[in-house]
């Protein structure tokens, strides 16, 4: 591999490269990566990590209010945002410091600065140096979707600054009924935000299980969340420091913030990629790989965001990892994306592993529904009005667990366990057989004797 400046250069510091980069020097290859921001990438910077210290800031309130119930008498508490940010913006500044160690260590060197491809073998830095590479990896991330250029786009925020502001808004309007809008929503709520959240569909979280939707839904608005659905923002006013964010369906919300939640693109402009040959994936507009994370280029593979399959941290770390192991560690590892355990960090949580209600019913003849809805422990001395989804969709044929689903605090430690299970092909027969842990909420994905409904699809005459 001597002909070239390095045997991998990787373009993009996020959570797929880095390890990618790791792993790579590991086997002994010569590695570089190109990070333009900040190291770390989004999940580090700006997305899964400060995201849960603003969940778990924002919690606390509930502890509060909970806490009367078992006698607990509290008085007067007070909130600071600009305490919440300085000490979320030092704990990122330190993992940001640690990524950079950990491939520096590993033997990596890493440029901070932008790369670009000049073609398959040559990558150009904004420095204006040129390096020449054996192969490349891809692993540029995505960006905020900012929607419709509708009048006042330039007055909205996206998730990007909403880590950053200056203080905490009274009111804020958010679009999208997605992860990251559910996820602010709950944040900014338990911080004490009049939170009103606009979603065009007939209800939020579209892609999730019916139950879960309605409970989730349910939920929020229990804890103080207006979602109107239906309708989209048209017009966003402003008016000294507050907006009017107008609706479709003609009315309109006053607010201090305007955020928009309406998903994310894949970072393939301006990289290089039309004259290094790379082919757009024409279905989802990110890099087109094939199974290996090869892209139409033999030397140059994506992974990641940048490639729009699943866009979540630990897939972009395990496609990483098993590109360095298969192109520099002789071992060959292909990504299975079946069955990913997915959470979105709401208030209360919501927790999915494998498949809905509805896609089993498309996909097996036989279904049978295994559902119970709660009152958590906690709730009946708190007092607070809450209740707790736990679902499984079951194979009525094989008895395997296709799917389970849970909303209600825990919902993402508990998935990921029973992931493993479900993962495994475990079968209704082993959750029964599994002894109770008591008293959890978990406990109630063993106990649960009788199906609540039985799904038949008759043979087609
Ligand atoms: P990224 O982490 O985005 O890294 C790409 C890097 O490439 C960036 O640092 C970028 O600056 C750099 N870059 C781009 N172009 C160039 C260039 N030309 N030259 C040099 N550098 C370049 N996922 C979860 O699993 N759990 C969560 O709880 C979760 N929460 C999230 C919350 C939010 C608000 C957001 C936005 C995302 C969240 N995600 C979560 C998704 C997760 O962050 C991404 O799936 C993950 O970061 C993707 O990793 P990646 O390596 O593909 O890209
Ligand atoms: P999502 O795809 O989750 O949600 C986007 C939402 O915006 C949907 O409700 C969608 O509606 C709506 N929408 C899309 N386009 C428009 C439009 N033009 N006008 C109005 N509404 C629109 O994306 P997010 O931005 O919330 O998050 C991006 C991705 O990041 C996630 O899909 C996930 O992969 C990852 N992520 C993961 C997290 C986690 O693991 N906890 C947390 C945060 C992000 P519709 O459903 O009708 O299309």
């Amino acid at each position: 591999m001597a002909d070239f400046d390095v045997d991998l250069f990787v373009i993009g510091g996020g959570s797929g490269g880095v390890r990618a980069a790791r792993i790579a020097a590991g086997h002994g290859a010569r590695v570089m990566v190109a990070e333009e921001y900040r190291m770390g990438g989004t999940c580090v910077i700006r997305g899964c990590v400060p995201k849960k210290l603003f969940v778990i800031g924002s919690h606390v309130h509930e502890e509060i209010e909970d806490a009367a119930g078992f006698g607990w008498s509290i008085g007067q508490v007070s909130f600071d945002w600009a305490t919440l940010v300085a000490n979320k913006d030092k704990e990122i500044a330190r993992l940001e410091r640690a990524y950079t160690t950990n491939v520096e260590k590993s033997g990596a060197t890493v440029v901070k600065t932008r790369a670009v491809l000049e073609d398959a073998h040559t990558l150009r830095l904004a420095t204006g140096e040129q390096v020449t590479a054996k192969y490349v990896l891809i692993a540029t991330g995505g960006a905020p979707n900012h929607g419709p250029a509708i009048p006042g786009i330039e007055h909205v925020i996206s998730s990007n600054e909403a880590f950053h502001l200056k203080e905490l808004p009274k009111r804020i309007v958010i679009q999208g009924g997605g992860y990251i809008a559910l996820e602010f929503a709950g944040i900014f709520a338990g911080f004490g935000s009049d939170v009103t959240v606009i979603y065009r569909g007939d209800n939020i979280l579209r892609g999730f299980d019916e139950d879960v939707r309605k409970h989730a839904r349910a939920e929020m608005e229990k804890r103080g969340i207006t979602i109107i659905t239906g309708c989209t923002v048209t017009k966003v006013d402003k008016h000294g420091e507050g907006f009017t964010t107008h609706l479709s369906s003609g009315s309109s919300i006053a607010s201090d913030q305007v955020m928009f939640a309406i998903g994310r693109h894949p970072n393939v402009a301006n990289l290089g990629l039309e004259t290094a040959g790379v082919a757009i994936n024409p279905a989802n507009g990110g890099i087109q790989v094939d199974g290996w994370s090869k892209s139409s280029v033999d030397n140059i593979y994506a992974i990641g965001d940048v490639t729009h399959r699943t866009n979540l941290t630990p897939v972009a770390i395990r496609e990483g990892h098993a590109f360095a192991d298969t192109v520099f560690g002789k071992r060959p590892v292909h990504v299975d994306h079946a069955t990913i355990p997915t959470a979105v960090f709401s208030q209360p949580e919501i927790g999915t592993v494998g498949l809905t209600e509805e896609e089993a019913r498309a996909q097996f003849s036989h279904v049978d529904i295994y559902k119970t809805d709660f009152r958590p422990i906690k709730a009946t001395m708190s007092g607070r009005d809450t209740r707790v989804l736990m679902k499984l969709v079951v194979d009525g044929m094989s008895d395997r667990v296709l799917g389970c689903h849970i909303v209600g605090d825990g919902a993402a430690e508990i998935t990921q366990v029973v992931a493993i299970a479900v993962k495994m092909k475990a079968t209704k027969a082993d959750f029964d057989a599994t002894m109770a842990l008591h008293p959890t909420a978990a406990e109630e994905l063993v106990t649960m004797r009788s199906p609540t409904a039985r799904h038949v699809r008759q043979a087609a005459e």
